[in-house]
């Protein structure tokens, strides 16, 4: 599904002749204003969000459609932003799904591990970014012994 960003038009005022129907709830809008959005004519009370139910029809306010679902701003972002790039597999993570942090960095959950052994990390672990590399503590102290960390001058 294609996202369609739009922003919602202010009210405006019923046009004369036939009234409009509700693409929200279905019953003629008899109110003088209404919203005009996606094409549809809508109550005021009956543009609202899928998930929070806030109402879409505040002056100003962008409203967000996907998959049939319309969305307010925070849901969209919520369900279907991104929080950026795993820095391990380097695929884009969600926004709502839950993410490891270091750094400036961004992981999975799943992939959140040392990168050299494979062992994944409890809270409370100690882990170390070397060369923007997760590592345990093993891995870590053992480069550090043999120097395979330092970056090579020619
Ligand atoms: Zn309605
Ligand atoms: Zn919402
Ligand atoms: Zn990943
Ligand atoms: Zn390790």
């Amino acid at each position: 599904a294609t996202l369609i960003k739009e922003r919602v038009p202010m009210l405006s005022v019923q046009p004369k002749g036939k009234q409009k129907g509700c693409a929200g709830c279905n019953r003629k809008i008899k109110d003088r204003y209404l919203l005009k959005a996606l094409d549809k004519y809508w109550h005021e009370d009956c543009l609202k969000c899928a998930c929070c139910d806030c109402r879409l029809g505040e002056v100003g306010s962008t409203l967000y459609t996907k998959a049939n679902l319309i969305l307010c701003r925070r849901d969209y972002l919520r369900l279907f932003g991104t929080t950026g790039n795993c820095a391990a597999c380097s695929k884009l993570i969600p926004a709502f799904e839950m993410v490891m942090r270091a750094r400036d960095n961004v992981y999975h959950l799943d992939c959140f591990a040392c990168q050299l052994c494979n062992q994944r990390f409890c809270v409370g672990d100690k882990f170390f970014l070397k060369n923007n590399m997760i590592l345990c503590q093993m891995d870590y102290e053992e480069g550090q012994l043999n120097g395979s960390f330092e970056t090579q001058v020619q």
